[in-house]
């Protein structure tokens, strides 16, 4: 249930609101809108009765949230959420570009494929210094080295950097390098990685689980906002199918359902959808054209050396042809969609 404030509504009016609702026994979530405050009521497990709060001084209305994900829901806010990351706006109106390696494999790797992506057009460098792999016997990255060579690279180039938390006992660690913490599609409902990033004050991008429904997946970004973070990204990255011709199935449908389900930006990632470079540039394409608010790419100099994700990885040349292709199906998409502000 939502608590909605008048327009006028002082501090102290909407404390009392906070008072009420945690005097039944519930958690209280001011939401900040930006003509009004609504009260989200949260831990209730039936129906709350809304009619007395109707009674409090600057209560506008009283609207029942019906979706599980209370928090990530558009019922909660309607409009876009944006993430500022060092000056870059996830979310609005200008398509976000994140690229980069899968892992870091050294200081002179990162820093050539950082300086090619951002000369193309990339806004943030993505790499992996833990890396989730399926075999103990990979590569499993450089660790800690890893997150300073992503330091260096932020401070050569000024590009924000996102690197993957594989669990809560590194959080710490990869949150204090780290300008967007990355949690896996292996990761999703590992949930006391969530509960952890919900206390983080750093972004997250929540990865969609493989075997994942939409509805699980806003239900993980949940664990994140209910812990209190609010800056969370999704990510969609492909779904486990019967098919062979690549890695992963590139769940399109996901991203108009989740922009109407959710305020949360929503990224794709192609290239682990894909596991084969050459689709790569078509499935990008197609996730501008059905409303994603950016992309998450591999980039590789020299892929058929890459210690791990070699074939998926663009040359920089694809990486910089992705990059004019896609402005114009943006421009269309922004054309023909118009949301709601705050
Ligand atoms: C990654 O982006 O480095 C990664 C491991 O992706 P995913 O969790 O989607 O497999
Ligand atoms: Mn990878």
């Amino acid at each position: 249930m939502l608590v909605v404030m008048k327009r006028e509504a002082t501090p102290e009016e909407i404390e009392a609101v906070v008072d009420g609702i945690e005097q039944r026994g519930y958690v209280a979530r001011p939401i900040p809108g930006g003509e009004r405050v609504a009260v989200c009521i949260l831990h209730n497990d039936g129906p709350v009765d809304g009619s007395s709060f109707m009674q409090l001084p600057a209560v506008k209305e009283v609207i029942a949230v019906t979706r599980p994900y209370k928090l990530v829901s558009r019922e909660s806010q309607a409009w876009d959420t944006t993430i500022d990351v060092g000056g870059i706006r996830i979310g609005d109106a200008k398509l976000t570009l994140m690229a980069g390696p899968c892992a870091i494999e050294s200081k002179v790797q990162a820093l050539t494929i950082a300086r090619i992506v951002k000369k193309a057009g990339a806004h943030i460098f993505r790499g992996g210094a833990f890396k989730p792999r399926t075999s103990p016997y990979a590569f499993q990255g450089l660790g800690e080295e890893g997150l300073k060579i992503l330091a260096e690279v932020r401070s050569e180039t000024g590009m924000p950097v996102i690197t993957e938390a594989i669990d809560h006992e590194l959080f710490d660690l990869v949150e204090h390098y780290a300008d967007i913490v990355q949690i896996g599609a292996r990761n999703m409902q590992n949930f006391t990685l969530l509960r952890r990033a919900g206390k983080s004050a750093k972004p997250v991008l929540l990865k969609r689980g493989m075997a994942a429904t939409v509805e699980e997946w806003l239900m993980a970004a949940e664990y994140v906002m209910e812990g209190g973070n609010d800056k969370v990204i999704l990510c969609e990255r492909g779904v486990r199918t019967f098919a062979h011709h690549s890695r992963n199935t590139l769940d399109l449908s996901a991203v108009p359902v989740v922009r109407q389900e959710s305020h949360l930006p929503v990224i794709v990632d192609p290239s682990h959808a894909a596991g084969f470079r050459d689709q790569v540039v078509p499935l990008s394409r197609a996730a501008v054209a059905v409303g994603c608010h950016g992309l998450m790419v591999e980039v590789h100099h020299a892929p058929e050396n890459a210690m791990s994700d070699g074939p998926q990885s663009l040359y920089p040349a694809q990486f910089a042809d992705l990059c004019k292709q896609i402005e114009p199906i943006f421009n269309i998409y922004k054309m023909s969609n118009k949301n709601p502000g705050p």
